[in-house]
């Protein structure tokens, strides 16, 4: 076993909510007003310069506002960062060809401002862990007095010892819809399996096969998305039976799609995850999906939703990704992003790239040195290559049969379980 730091984030509850709830009503009111502002400002540069400020430059724009004074500077610096985040994620949607992204909006409910979160850093807290119990900054607007603050009694799980923790980096004071709740953002040094191995795996995500795995020694595996599809299929029709879309068994049903969705992706990350702990593997190299994902041959985004009856967002692969990395690191894996950038034109084995590969049936064909791959295969191989040059590429004799036979893994409904079908003889 070996020891790693990592970021966990843990819930608590205010024991001594009554007393508290008032002052944190008005810094989360703050945290929205603030946002409103930063949202409006955000615009007129937009309107004016076709730019997005960085969260800093908006900092810096808006630090003599009023409003930045409800706040603890920290806590109001993290609002406009938020916002930030949300614009540039909105954008980078927007340029993959997403048109039903919207940007962010108000925080406005008619008269009403909703109670935002708020983040207070190291200069805006104090935790005793002694007495449980953490000290909240205000901004100086909203002070009564010059060491005015709020003092909130925790009440965290029980297998949860704040004093062990490395460090607090963050806490957060974050609105139920009921109540208000703390989240203790911390390093903790957690215990991790010895890297299984030295090898890598290039882990190529689609929409037709979900998952496309190319091993450095030479095999590969397909994972298939057609149970999600017809999964989604079948929710799709019958929701659209019900007579209203907001109507109570329209939103089980919606829950439940959700749910089975979900287990999907834990179930394949886990499954991915032992496969490479058999295999050996060290590396994981996924393809980074954050940014462009432009289909590179026409220079236009890939609709992903589009596809069949399966409504997969981008972010769907994002989460997916946090999930293996999740489960990697807890096996000593490493999982590195790497851009996907012509993995998909570029031929695997001789490197040779063209502007219109022939892709025919799923098959990727090289007119160069005449290799025949499975295409997702391919894009997983090149994947990987950008982290680990593959012996393939140095023109030995090493067959290049695996990358048009994949073995093919599909997830059964019933077990919810991943098995390998029959190799199909081609
Ligand atoms: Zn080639």
């Amino acid at each position: 076993m070996a020891k790693q730091v990592v970021t966990r984030t843990y819930t608590a509850s205010i024991r001594n909510q009554s007393r508290v709830s008032d002052d944190l009503d008005s810094l989360g009111f703050a945290a929205s007003k603030l946002w409103n502002v930063g949202r409006w400002t955000i615009s007129c540069v937009w309107d004016e310069i076709d730019y997005i400020p960085e969260h800093d430059e908006l900092t810096a724009y808006l630090k003599s506002h009023e409003r930045y004074d409800d706040l603890h500077s920290q806590s109001s610096q993290r609002v406009l960062q938020e916002l930030a985040e949300a614009f540039h994620g909105w954008y980078g949607k927007r340029r993959n060809g997403d048109t039903r992204a919207n940007p962010p909006g108000y925080r406005k409910h008619g008269d009403e401002h909703p109670r935002s979160t708020v983040t207070f850093k190291a200069a805006g807290f104090k935790l005793d862990t002694q007495y449980n119990r953490v000290r909240l900054s205000k901004g100086s607007n909203l002070k009564e007095y010059w060491s005015d603050f709020i003092l909130c009694e925790y009440q965290i799980r029980p297998d949860v010892d704040l004093s062990t923790v490395e460090n607090v980096q963050q806490v957060r004071a974050v609105w139920t819809g009921d109540e208000w709740e703390l989240h203790f953002v911390c390093k903790v040094e957690i215990e991790v399996s010895e890297s299984p191995g030295e090898k890598t795996v290039g882990v190529d995500l689609g929409i037709n096969n979900f998952a496309a795995l190319a091993y450095e020694d030479g095999h590969s595996e397909l994972y298939p998305l057609n149970c999600l599809k017809q999964d989604d299929y079948y929710f799709s029709k019958r929701i659209s039976q019900c007579n209203d879309s907001d109507s109570e068994q329209a939103t089980r049903l919606n829950q439940k799609k959700s749910r089975r969705r979900t287990h999907y992706f834990h179930t394949l990350s886990k499954h991915i995850v032992q496969r490479c702990v058999e295999e050996g593997v060290g590396t994981i190299v996924v393809g980074d999906l954050s940014g462009i994902r432009e289909d590179e041959e026409n220079g236009e985004a890939k609709n992903w939703g589009k596809n069949g009856n399966l409504d997969l967002h981008s972010w769907a692969f994002d989460r997916f990704t946090d999930l293996l990395e999740y489960k990697a690191e807890m096996e000593g894996i490493t999982v590195e992003q790497v851009s996907e950038r012509d993995t998909s034109k570029s031929c695997s084995c001789c490197g040779r790239e063209r502007k219109a590969n022939r892709v025919e049936r799923g098959l990727y064909v090289c007119d160069e040195c005449g290799t025949v791959a499975n295409a997702d295969v391919n894009g997983a191989e090149n994947i990987r290559q950008k982290v680990s040059p593959s012996p393939a590429t140095d023109g030995g004799d090493r067959s290049n049969g695996w990358l048009a036979q994949p073995s093919v893994y599909l997830f059964d409904l019933e077990s919810g379980c991943f098995a390998p079908r029959e190799q199909a003889t081609s």
